[in-house]
């Protein structure tokens, strides 16, 4: 199990999902702006030199975080935690990882990835005796962009359009665009920011299921390319490749909203442990 937690891992941080590639190839083709063209180039040449040098493809190897579907059958729930940050300490050896663990009152620098409450592992426990887990790499930039607002509920989505818009354009070139944007809303503010974070690891292009929700995903996709940030903030019609937004009900006195802002390095891999042990990893 430590042996395909590491693969995953080294999947992520060494290789952009082909989905993404596809994206900032398109955005590439279609970009007008000669600094922008070059951006989009140099963007494309590193992640092609992660894929085949096997090396990450940004010095800032992110936060590991793991979303985790655990079957309730399955006999490896009781060592997984464990194993995780078994293959986290690895992983930061053998590929290496930059390591980014800082003690909170000290600064103190871990130097494995691991230490209080990281790597972030998120539970879900589900029916059935499979485990799946997925790797989310997150970089500090796009994080500190991060932002919730509780709206009025008389703000609605609206409200919600304006605060992301704005949010964008006050990020400007912080979150190393063109972005990925996860957005939750409803739950409650730690609920919301958890949906944000879990829209993520959506493929680009796959629309919420809901049409109206959908809608919304395409207008903010818009409206924030129409900004003008561009690559690297330099300028340019692509400054997000998607919106994936993720719904659940609200108080009735609350409109949470969760953002959370992906790079171009849009990291994520996949595991499954069949209860037999067998391993599969994808992206
Ligand atoms: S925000 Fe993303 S692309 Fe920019 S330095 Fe951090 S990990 Fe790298």
């Amino acid at each position: 199990m430590i042996d395909g937690l590491v693969e995953a891992i080294r999947l992520a941080v060494t290789r952009i999902p082909d989905d993404t590639v596809s994206a900032l190839q398109r955005a590439y083709e279609e970009e007008e702006s000669e600094i922008a063209r070059f951006n989009l180039e140099n963007i494309l040449k590193a992640i092609e030199i992660g894929k085949t040098e096997s090396i990450p493809v940004c010095q800032d190897t992110g936060t590991l975080i793991f979303f985790v579907k655990a079957g309730v059958n399955s006999p490896f729930l009781g060592e997984l935690k464990g194993a995780i940050i078994e293959a986290t300490r690895r992983v930061t050896e053998e590929v290496p990882l930059r390591p980014n663990a800082v003690d909170i009152l000290t600064g103190r620098n871990s130097g494995d990835n691991t230490g209080r409450g990281v790597p972030v592992i998120h539970w879900e426990i589900t029916e059935g005796d499979e485990i799946e887990v997925a790797v989310l790499p997150k970089g500090g930039g796009s994080e500190n962009c991060s932002a919730l607002a509780m709206l009025t509920p008389s703000e609605g989505w609206e409200g919600v359009k304006r605060f992301v818009v704005e949010h964008l354009k006050a990020c400007g070139g912080k979150p190393c665009p063109p972005v990925v944007l996860g957005i939750g809303v409803g739950g409650g503010a730690d609920y919301a920011m958890g949906l944000a974070k879990r829209a993520l690891l959506r493929r680009l292009g796959e629309r919420n299921p809901d049409g109206r929700i959908a809608e919304l995903e395409e207008e903010l996709l818009k409206e924030i390319n129409a900004l003008g940030i561009g690559p690297m903030g330099m300028g340019g019609r692509t400054t997000a490749l998607d919106v994936k937004i993720e719904v659940a009900h609200r108080h009735p006195a609350s409109f949470p909203v969760g953002l959370v802002v992906q790079c171009w390095a849009n990291r994520r891999a996949f595991l499954r442990i069949k209860p037999e042990g067998r391993v599969e990893v994808w992206q």
